[in-house]
């Protein structure tokens, strides 16, 4: 398999929240058909939705991987059970959340995975982690850089805390 560039969002609102995060990047770079290029700042954004939930964490992952997308996809949903995730419903708070934003530049709608995620210009906590990293990045024919600018961070604030590249 070629290696292709590809987008993980990650966020957590649920229990150690930083940790979750640090652990889960630490898992995604310990395979060996995926290398961690960047990750972008921490952003702390309202858990909209979910009632009395604790806040999220975001951040963004560039990686490089050789893996296939629905491997990639099964790779991801591994780490967050292992990492002790459990699915209860929709809009739930969650230990640790990732998401495949984007994978080269293919468009894959496949019943179990979307991509580019398609809900990506309406969430600024996915557009502005993703803009930190990769600006010049196009999806869906637009600029990452253009999607920021036209999106406010609403409730979103960037963190102190940073996570560490492993
Ligand atoms: P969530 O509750 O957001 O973690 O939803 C995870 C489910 O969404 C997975 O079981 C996937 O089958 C599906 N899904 C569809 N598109 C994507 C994507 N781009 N990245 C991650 N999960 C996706």
């Amino acid at each position: 398999m070629p290696l292709v560039r590809a987008y993980i969002a990650l966020g957590s609102n649920l229990g150690d929240r930083i940790g979750q995060m640090q652990s889960a990047l630490k898992a995604l770079a310990a395979d060996n058909q995926l290398k961690v290029l960047q990750i972008s700042p921490l952003y702390e954004n309202r858990a909209i939705g979910m009632g009395e939930a604790d806040d999220f964490l975001n951040a963004m992952a560039e990686v490089e991987t050789s893996m296939a997308p629905l491997a990639l996809l099964d790779f991801c949903l591994k780490v967050e059970s292992k990492l002790g995730r459990v699915r209860t419903k929709e809009w739930a708070p969650r230990t640790i959340d990732l998401d495949i934003i984007a994978y080269g530049d293919e468009v894959i709608e496949h019943e179990r995975l979307q991509v580019p995620h398609p809900r990506i210009a309406e969430r600024d906590f996915v557009v502005h982690p993703l803009c930190a990293i990769a600006p010049n990045v196009e999806i869906r024919g637009q600029r990452v850089a253009h999607m920021a600018a036209a999106l406010p961070m609403d409730s979103l604030t960037l963190c102190e805390l940073k996570l560490e590249l492993v």
